[in-house]
Parts: C-alpha cells; structure tokens; sequence
C-alpha cells in the first residue's frame, strides 16, 4: 500500500508526487490515459513532433525553475515580440529592450501608433516592477493604459486571445500582467522534444499505473473502472477541472477550447522563430507558428512543421487553408494536413470549485490556469498532506 495515492499524471499531479517522493513519502500516481502530462504531451507522428495544441514554455515560471532541469530540455527560445499579419502583409512589433536592432522597424510598423508603442514600453516597465494595479478585466486595464482600439485590436486581442483562449479580453488584468512579466523577463520556448518532455522529466523515475482511470475516491481509498480498490493513508485529486468536479460529485466547471491544426510544408512560411498574430480577425485563425522554425527537432529534414491555432472547436480546414493561402500564396494548397487536436477543456474559465474541506486537490482550476499555475498547486497539495500524515 502506498502512503498517498495520485489521481491523475498531469503537471499538477507529478509535481505533487516529485514534492512527496523528494520527502520520502511513497506514493503511486494512478492515471486515466496512456502517457504522462495531461494537457502537456507531444505526439511523435511520420517524424514530425505534434505538441497536443499549440503551447510553449516560459522559463521565467518561478515554480518551473524550482523543479524543472532546464538544460536537459535543450530549450529553444522564440524571437520576442511577434508578426502581426495585417491587410495583405507581415509587421514586426518587437521589444525594443530584447530586439535592439528591430526597434526601429517595430517602432515604424502600421500596426499601432507610436504612442501605443510607448505604452507597451510603459507596461513592460510596470510588469517588471510587479506592480500590482487594482484587478479588472484585462480590456479595461489596457483600455486605462490609453491604448488605441486599432492596436488592441489588431495586437492585444489575437495576442492574449491566442494565451486565455478567448479574444474578449475577460481574463483578470493580474493574469495578463503576470503573463506578460514572465515573458519580459524570461524566453519563451519549446523543448528540443517536444512540450511533452516537460511532463518525461517530471515523470521520471516516479512510480506509475497508466490506463487506470478512477471512478471514485474517497479520503483515503479510490476504486477503479475496473472495479479494483486501492488503499492509501491519503488521496490527492489530481484531475483536470471537470473530471475532479464529477468524482467530488460538484458541478463541472465551464472550459475554454482550442484547436490546432498541425500541417507538413516542404518550406517554412515563415523563416525566424516567431509568432504571427491575426491582425485582421478575420478568418478562423487566431495565431499561426511555424514550431520547426523555433526547434528543428519538429520536423524531419527537408520538412517544415507549420501549426494553426483557431479559438473553439469544430474548426474548418478547408476556410484555415484558404486564409492561410491569403496571407503565404498558392504553396499553401501543396501542405499535407498531419492531423488536427481539438481540446474541449483546454482551460478552466476562472473561479474556484467548492471542494469538501480536507480533500487534497491540485490541479490548474485551483491555481491559473498554466504550467506555473498547476505546479504551484501541485507542490501546495503536497504541503497540505505532508501536514496531514
Ligand atoms: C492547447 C493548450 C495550450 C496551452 N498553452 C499553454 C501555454 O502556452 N503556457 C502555459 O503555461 N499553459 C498552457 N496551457 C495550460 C496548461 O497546459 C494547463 O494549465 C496545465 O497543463 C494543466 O495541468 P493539470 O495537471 O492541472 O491538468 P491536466 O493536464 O488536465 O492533467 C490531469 C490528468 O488527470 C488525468 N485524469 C482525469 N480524470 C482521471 C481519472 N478519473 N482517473 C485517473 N486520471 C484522470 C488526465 O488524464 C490527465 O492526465 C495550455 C493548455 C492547452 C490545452
């Protein structure tokens, strides 16, 4: 019998179990699916690596760098800033502080005046300092910032829109602030295999039963589908938002979606590694990257690995490749369709589910909804059962 028993394998859970087995604590993760990491896993299809929806890692996480190996991840960092794609080309809106030598072009771009320019300085500036302003919504914060409703837009809505999974700008003003901290002041970046390995490392070493799903749990007991009971001294709920609410009998939380759709081009449409924003909202696609661009590791040799982000699900590939073949040419009909992920809880809408005092629950819909917020919450479950046994 292990001393505590994991339900689910995702960030939240293996940071949970890497706190408690760092304790010596013996525990066993017990997991619905095939693999480790949740929403954070990478699929390995004709030697192309397919992240499960288009994410990347920003290594300013604080909770990241406490418990993640960077260097084993063989980072590979974006270029800041991004492309904004707006009426018929490509502009450039990088961070002068970080991008130096593309000040001047951003500074000149259409997208924006250079006042709003300036206040992205400002806010960058704010974001660094921590300074906390009183929470709205992140529309109104940017629209007290003084920005122009063209900047926010054609940048701020495809930009935070591609981040919360919804363009209305509704998310909490700390989460874009927050956000937008971390990627100030780190890199944002993908691992050389894929997000995936984020996930492998934390796995590691980690006792673990796969294709194991749980019908209920109990404070000190679970059952399986199979019909199998396994006993522990504690339980930690360590499911996504609406799986931990239906074994806690609570109603689900709502999800935010997202799809992705991956495509093999034989050339990148885009060279730098970078993201392109849709800067003129029309057309399905939210953000678009080219992830082989950022690490070679996505695509074979000879091969480009382009993905598309469309906010919700049900996405149409025929209207993402007659937009995509607007804004790259008629090269774009010649891409083979590798496969499309569509991810019905992609993300808890924000607020907290109300579960029974003395359940140990992790997971993002306790913390924000990201790979900070669910090793935050993982590490914090372990904490409250370390208290406990
Ligand atoms: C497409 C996409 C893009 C994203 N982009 C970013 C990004 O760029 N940056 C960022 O910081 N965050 C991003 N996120 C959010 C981030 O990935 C999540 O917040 C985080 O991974 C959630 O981890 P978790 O452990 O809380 O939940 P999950 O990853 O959902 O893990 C829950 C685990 O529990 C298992 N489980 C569920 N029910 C049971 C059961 N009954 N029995 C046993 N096991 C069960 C599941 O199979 C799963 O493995 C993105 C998410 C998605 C989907």
């Amino acid at each position: 019998m292990a001393d505590v028993i994991i339900v689910g394998a995702g960030l939240a859970g293996l940071a949970c179990a890497r706190y408690l087995a760092s304790r010596q604590v013996d525990c066993l993760i017990v997991e619905a699916s095939d693999g480790v990491g949740g929403r954070v896993r990478t699929d390995l299809i004709e030697g192309f690596q397919l992240d499960r929806g288009f994410q990347v890692f920003l290594t300013a996480y604080p909770e990241a760098k406490a418990v993640l190996d960077y260097g084993a991840l063989k980072l590979h960092s974006f270029s800041s800033g991004a492309l904004v794609q707006f009426e018929g080309g490509r502009h450039l809106l990088s961070d002068p502080w970080r991008e130096p030598t593309h000040a001047i072009e951003a500074l000149l771009s259409p997208i924006g005046s250079l006042a709003d320019k300036l206040r992205v300085a400002r806010m960058r500036y704010q974001a660094m300092g921590n300074r906390e302003t009183q929470e709205t919504t992140t529309l109104e914060y940017l629209q007290r910032q003084g920005f122009s409703p063209g900047f926010i837009s054609k940048f701020f809505q495809p930009f935070f829109g591609g981040i919360f999974l919804e363009s209305h700008l509704r998310t909490s003003s700390h989460m874009a602030q927050f956000v937008f901290r971390m990627m100030a002041s780190g890199d944002t970046a993908l691992p050389a295999n894929g997000m995936g390995a984020i996930s492998k490392q934390l796995a590691s070493g980690l006792p673990l039963r796969l294709n194991s799903r749980v019908k209920a749990i109990n404070p000190t007991s679970i059952v399986l589908d199979s019909g199998e009971d396994l006993q522990a001294r504690a339980v930690v709920l360590a499911a996504d938002g609406p799986e931990a609410a239906r074994l806690a009998g609570l109603p689900p939380p709502d999800s935010r979606s997202v799809s992705c759709l991956y495509f093999a081009a034989d050339r990148a449409p885009i060279e730098e590694p970078i993201l392109l924003l849709n800067g003129d909202r029309k057309g399905p696609v939210n953000n678009l990257c080219v992830p082989s661009a950022v690490a070679s590791t996505y695509a074979p040799a000879g091969a480009a690995l382009v993905s598309a982000t469309v906010l919700g699900l049900n996405p149409d590939e025929s209207a993402v490749r007659e937009q995509l073949t607007s804004w790259f040419g008629d090269g774009v009909r010649t891409w083979r369709h590798l496969k499309t992920y569509q991810i019905a809880h992609a993300q808890p809408e924000p607020g907290r589910l109300n579960f029974p005092v003395g359940l140990h629950v992790c997971g993002d819909h306790c913390e924000t909804a990201s790979i900070q917020g669910a090793l935050v919450s993982g590490r914090r479950a372990a904490e409250s059962v370390m208290r406990t046994l």
